[in-house]
């Protein structure tokens, strides 16, 4: 468990991060957005809940680390390479999560360019003329040196700091909220879907596994399912984070 240091430490790395938005873009949405994302990923997010998102119609977009790639571990099997080719030929987008998995707020400047550089030749070794525009952060763990770093190098670098985008997106630290358990996520699901469709705002949704009983970071299907059903019929446009970037920098210039 992290010393009371640490966790000072990281609360006042977390206020300095989100102080220092320097990449924001006003959100002037003729309608509200809703965006489903899988970190690291492990295998069920992209058959299960790849599966989930095509019933809709919609697609996703996942956050690979490469050091996952084909690994299980504490239970979880992680994405292998034919997951990642299946999701890029059905329209899902390939996003990175660092090739360590690593905290950013831990690494030096060097240390973050050099594992960027890492992770998108491993992803593109596999998936040749891979295009990585966007990134989240693993354990939504973000320094004010990360940030500046990494929004750098991509359209979009998602945090795990919950709530809506609305009115400004900062690019560099997006917010996100994940759906929780079955029981009390589905609430939280519905409450904000309707608040990103009052405010017009940009909701993203993040979770890991989707099984029948998830780890707390997971989903179950049916959850998913729901949440998914929801924002269709909310009336907002279900697009992963790479259309909706092209939807915004479209109303940006109008
Ligand atoms: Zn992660």
């Amino acid at each position: 468990m992290a010393s009371f240091g640490h966790r000072l430490r990281r609360a006042g790395l977390k206020f300095a991060s989100n102080a220092i938005a320097t990449k924001t873009v006003p959100l002037s949405l003729a309608r509200p957005i809703v965006s489903f994302t899988f970190d690291d990923f492990p295998r069920s997010a992209a058959t299960v809940g790849a599966d989930v998102l095509e019933r809709h119609g919609a697609r996703g977009t996942y956050y690979a680390s490469g050091s996952l790639c084909g690994r299980t571990e504490d239970g979880i099997g992680y994405y292998g390479p034919e997951d990642l080719v299946s999701l890029h030929d059905r329209g899902h987008e390939i996003g990175s999560h660092t090739f360590g998995h690593t905290r950013t707020s831990t690494m030096t400047r060097t240390a973050i360019e050099e594992d960027v550089e890492k992770n998108h030749a491993f992803l593109k070794g596999i998936l040749p003329g891979l295009v990585l525009e966007d990134f989240a952060y693993p354990f939504g763990d973000a320094s004010p040196v990360s940030k500046l770093v990494l929004q750098r190098h991509y359209s979009s670098c998602r945090g795990t700091g919950e709530g809506l985008n609305v009115n400004r997106a900062d690019l560099g630290l997006l917010k996100a909220v994940a759906p929780g358990e079955h029981q009390s996520g589905r609430g939280k699901v519905v409450e904000a879907i309707a608040d990103a469709v009052e405010r017009k705002g940009w909701l993203i949704f993040y979770t890991h596994d989707v099984i029948e009983t998830p780890t707390r970071w997971g989903c179950s299907p049916q959850l998913l399912d729901e949440a998914v059903g929801h924002a269709v019929h909310s009336g907002a446009a279900v697009l992963t984070i790479r259309e909706a970037l092209a939807v915004i920098s479209r109303r940006g210039e109008g």
